[in-house]
């Protein structure tokens, strides 16, 4: 792939084999609403085909050896390197992100196809001391990992090609077959990764790529008992509805947050205020980890205020494909529209906008907020656009009683020069992740990522996936 091929009709892959379809959907180019490309719309009989194919997908994959596995997944990530610039070309025309942006995702996506590379060399037992209970004195063994047969990855849209690696890396390296249903808004970029496996050596029948509607193919593979995980990214509505239906299987459930940051009067207020501005307009504030609420201490708000705003005045938004654009669109208008009421009635009950709240079109401005009465949507819920909200705070205490207050919990920024307060937060913070002096908005692939309450179930970050896509088993040796 050293050009895109934009604008025709793009085919899905069913265990492997690329089908086109009489039903298509369009994908939109959010930035100026033109159609680039079409997909298959997948029908229910297309769901079922890919689950007979991923059935035989399983034995092979599990049968495929750790250097086989690794050696695919590595040339997987050499590929992407390779072809660094057209992958980002592809995720800014589907998605919202900007051309810097996008690079970044995919540069991170090599990283993450390596990791799961590496992974497959990890998947590491361990020997059961069986004689410590009275009659077993004569049996040796061990547990060991294996995959757990049939993994659904279902995707979101704001990382198009990083969040599917960051499921089909992992299943493949722990000998899973995998079936993965992305975004029907941006299904571009996983239908690239599933060609770039394929050239890297992975047998066909191990991967397929089906696109089309949540109803016709979504709920079907959810539902399929042949399905062992289901492993899901996106909302919390979806994913509890994911989760009624999915009966027993395993499920992950990575969903999202309205982060807080916590900021204390002894903190180094530049570093703050710009990593809070960074935090909350990437992506145009469609980030799960996004920056949505700055709880600030008292002494230093007006100074904090002042600099986010000036920082955030900075920010340039516009065409996507400018390598001076900072920030992009949203996904649709619908989702613009939505983010533009939810400030405007947070407006008409006394919040005041520091800066931004207009829409034109699909474009946001970025927004801060600050005075929002407490119970807002734009306080409670998660917005999943460019607007945060600065709260005054009378201590540390205040500022987690509050970030705690929400049904999420994702990850939170702390920041602050004393230890002891540091320590305080990470104790008391109901989130999976506390990043200190950094905001919300910080994360390797490497690392456990994942959240509690409303924010889902389960770990990501390469390693952790991989251990959730295995079942134990145990051998025991009776001598
Ligand atoms: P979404 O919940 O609308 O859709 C996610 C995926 O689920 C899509 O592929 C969609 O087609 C599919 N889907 C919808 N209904 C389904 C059904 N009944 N059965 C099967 N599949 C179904 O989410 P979105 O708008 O694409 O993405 C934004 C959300 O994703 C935000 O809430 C964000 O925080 C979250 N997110 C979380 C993380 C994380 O790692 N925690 C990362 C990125 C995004």
């Amino acid at each position: 792939m050293t050009e895109l091929d934009m604008a025709t009709k793009w085919p899905m892959y069913i265990g492997g084999a690329s089908r086109t379809s009489e039903r298509v959907t369009p994908v939109l180019d959010p930035g100026s609403g033109l159609v680039v490309a079409s997909v298959p719309a997948a029908a229910r009989e297309d769901a079922l085909e890919a689950l007979s194919y991923a059935q035989k997908g399983t034995e092979i994959a599990a049968n495929m050896p750790s250097h086989q596995r690794m050696r695919i997944l590595n040339q997987a990530s050499d590929l992407i390197r390779a072809r660094r610039e057209a992958f980002a070309v592809l995720i800014a025309t589907e998605g919202s992100k900007t051309i810097r942006e996008a690079r970044k995702e995919v540069d991170r996506c090599v990283d993450t196809m390596h990791l799961s590379a590496e992974e497959a060399r990890r998947q590491e037992g361990e020997v059961i001391k069986f004689d410590q209970s009275p009659g077993s004195e004569n049996r040796v063994g061990y547990w060991q990992r294996g995959p757990v047969g049939i993994v659904l990855a279902i995707t979101p849209f704001n990382d198009p090609l990083n969040l599917v690696a960051h499921k089909v890396g992992p299943a493949i390296a722990t000998g899973n077959a995998v079936i993965v249903k992305p975004s029907e808004l941006t299904p571009l970029s996983a239908l690239k990764l599933a060609e770039t496996l394929y050239e890297a050596g992975l047998p066909r029948e191990v991967l397929s790529v089906v696109t089309g509607s949540a109803h016709d193919i979504g709920e079907p593979l959810v539902q399929d008992p042949r399905v062992r995980m289901v492993s899901f990214t996106g909302g919390l509505k979806t994913g509890t509805h994911i989760a009624h239906q999915a009966g027993l299987k395993k499920i992950s459930m990575e969903l999202g947050s309205n982060s807080p940051v916590i900021i204390l009067a002894d903190a180094e207020l530049e570093a703050a205020a710009k990593a809070c501005v960074s935090g909350a307009f990437w992506a145009a504030g469609q980030n799960c980890l996004g920056v949505q609420r700055i709880f600030i201490e008292q002494g230093v708000y007006d100074e904090m205020k002042e600099r986010i705003v000036a920082l955030t005045a900075a920010i340039r938004m516009g065409e996507k494909m400018d390598e001076s654009t900072d920030m992009g669109p949203l996904i649709t208008s619908r989702e613009a529209t939505r983010v533009a009421d939810w400030v405007e009635h947070a407006q008409s009950r006394g919040a005041r906008v520091l800066i931004g709240g207009e829409r034109q079109g699909t474009y946001y401005r970025p927004t801060i907020l600050e005075g929002v009465p407490t119970g807002m949507t734009v306080l409670e819920e998660e917005i999943f656009g460019p607007v945060a909200s600065l709260v005054a705070v009378k201590d540390l205490d205040s500022a987690i009683h509050q970030a705690n207050s929400v049904n999420y919990g994702l990850q939170a920024g702390v920041f602050t020069r004393d230890i002891s307060s540091a320590f305080h937060a990470i104790k008391k913070l109901q989130v999976g992740g506390v990043m200190i002096n950094d905001s919300s908005d910080y994360r390797i692939d490497a690392m456990p990522f994942g959240g509690v309450k409303g924010s889902g179930l389960g770990r990501e970050g390469v390693h952790f996936a991989a251990e959730a896509m295995t079942e134990q088993k145990v051998v025991c040796f009776n001598l």
